[in-house]
């Protein structure tokens, strides 16, 4: 009894010194903490590009998981100037820590010209901190620099080729030169955009070719022009001198059986044609929505196409064959003497014996082999430069994807297949998405004209200085610059 005095005073010391321990290790915990060395992590989204253009955006995000970011700072810097884009500092977050900013997302917007920034080199510098107590208390640093160019000049464009003609559903080709390489140059016809390709001329790797097409049922002139964009997002366009020959469509119609969609149903087998319709339903199923998607894969083939001429001289027409329909026909369709769809025809049918030998139109590559709906059994031979030519109902193919082919050389043979009435070799063009007339590719005349004398004008002009360039920041040669963001 006489010792319960004694027992809490010997246990309050016991619990004191718990205290004092504990508090002692959790200090010791939180210097430990507080101390660590591991520096913030940076990273970029997109990655900052080799060039800066008039308005570049990136995300800058900084994390640090243990001590959380300290500050973030990001400059540019130019002939000894320093200019600060950002620049924040979250702080720890309290002493344990509890608010500290793990991760810190940051967009950064870039206008040389609003900053005063000139043309030419310049370093973007990123710098960023943790909390962490080492360095005095700086935390762990990180830091990050970037070589840039600042360049928010448009590229300079040159047409190269004279003022020609063009008509819907034909094949125009412009030439010009650059005064920088441009990822993105072609025409521009409305709004379709048809890609350019450069590095054709050795001693000149800035002049360009582009093939180009008016869609078949322009009625009116459409404003094409040449269009480049540099690395740094600069764009230029420029008129492309044409004149526009008016085209009227032919116009034919086509009556549609009973009897006749019976007999061409066993060719969609498999597909999922609507199942509880009648014939009339099914046909416009094949004839407009199977055609739509043929359509979409026939250009998804033509996405891509070889960056040099393979093909020479004139485009060879199937040999002893008759034309049965031509290009551009609108055909309106009629069953029971109404009229229920209307389709435009956008190659050439030709009909020679039954499973005729189909040559090859020119030197390419073969780009499709297989069935492809309402034309059936097709092919694909990429000429390079985005000319195709197109070869449909066949009823046997003897090439491959991938392979070479050699003009006149026999691709397979014509046929049924698809939506086709009788045996025949439906033949098109393409210049990338678009079906033209394969009338002026089988036209010497034309090609020579309109192809091959450009090219030879530009071959001999190679390597010569683009001296009608506009002087900088002028307009001489007609570009129009700037005009970004469309
Ligand atoms: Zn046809």
């Amino acid at each position: 009894m006489a010792s319960f005095p004694f027992a809490p005073r010997r246990m309050l010391g016991g619990v004191l010194l718990l205290i004092a321990a504990s508090a002692v290790a959790g200090l010791l915990w939180l210097v430990f903490a507080r101390l660590e060395g591991t520096p913030p992590t940076v990273s970029l989204q997109p990655a900052v590009p080799a060039a800066v253009g008039p308005a570049t955006e990136f995300t800058v995000t900084v994390e640090d998981p243990q001590t959380g970011v300290g500050r973030l700072r990001v400059e540019l810097l130019q002939s000894g100037r320093e200019v600060r884009l950002l620049e924040e500092a979250p702080g720890s977050g309290g002493i344990f820590g509890r608010e500290k900013t793990s991760r810190l997302i940051r967009k950064v917007s870039l206008d040389p010209r609003a900053l005063g920034l000139a043309e030419g080199p310049a370093v973007l510098r990123i710098m960023a901190e943790d909390s962490s107590w080492r360095r005095f208390g700086r935390g762990n640093a990180v830091e990050h620099r970037f070589d840039i160019r600042i360049d928010t000049r448009p590229p300079g464009i040159v047409n190269r080729a004279p003022q020609t003609t063009v008509a819907p559903g034909g094949t125009g080709l412009a030439v010009y030169q650059l005064t920088e390489p441009c990822p993105t140059n072609g025409v521009r016809v409305n709004e379709e955009f048809f890609p350019g390709f450069g590095g054709l001329f050795p001693e000149d790797p800035l002049l360009h070719l582009a093939f180009f097409a008016l869609p078949h049922d322009a009625a009116a002139p459409p404003a094409i022009l040449i269009e480049a964009v540099d690395e740094a997002g600069n764009r230029a366009q420029m008129r492309f001198p044409a004149f526009f020959r008016k085209r009227t469509l032919r116009r034919d119609t086509i009556p549609v059986s009973d009897a006749f969609i019976r007999q061409i149903l066993p060719e969609f087998e498999g597909l999922p044609l609507p199942s509880d319709a009648g014939l009339k339903e099914k046909f416009l199923w094949i004839n407009r929505d199977l055609r739509e998607e043929n359509y979409r894969a026939i250009t998804a083939v033509t996405r891509r196409s070889r960056p040099e001429i393979l093909w020479e001289g004139p485009f060879l027409r199937m040999p002893n064959s008759a034309q049965r329909a031509g290009f551009a026909e609108r055909r309106t369709y009629l069953y029971a003497d109404r009229p229920i769809d209307q389709q435009d025809h956008l190659g050439i049918d030709l009909a020679s014996t039954a499973q005729a030998p189909v040559p090859a139109a020119n030197a390419g590559v073969v780009a499709f082999v297989g069935p492809m709906g309402i034309y059936g059994r097709t092919i694909l031979i990429d000429h390079g430069l985005g000319l195709f030519t197109m070869y449909s109902h066949l009823s046997a193919t003897a090439v491959s994807p991938g392979e070479r082919v050699a003009r006149e050389q026999i691709l397979g043979r014509t046929g049924t297949t698809g939506l086709a009435a009788g045996d025949h070799l439906h033949f098109s063009v393409l210049v990338h998405h678009r079906f033209v007339d394969p009338l002026e590719w089988w036209d010497p005349l034309w090609i020579r004209e309109h192809v091959l004398q450009k090219i030879e004008a530009a071959r001999q002009g190679a390597g010569t200085p683009p001296a009608a360039l506009p002087a900088e920041g002028g307009g001489r040669s007609g570009a129009r610059r700037p005009a970004r963001g469309r």
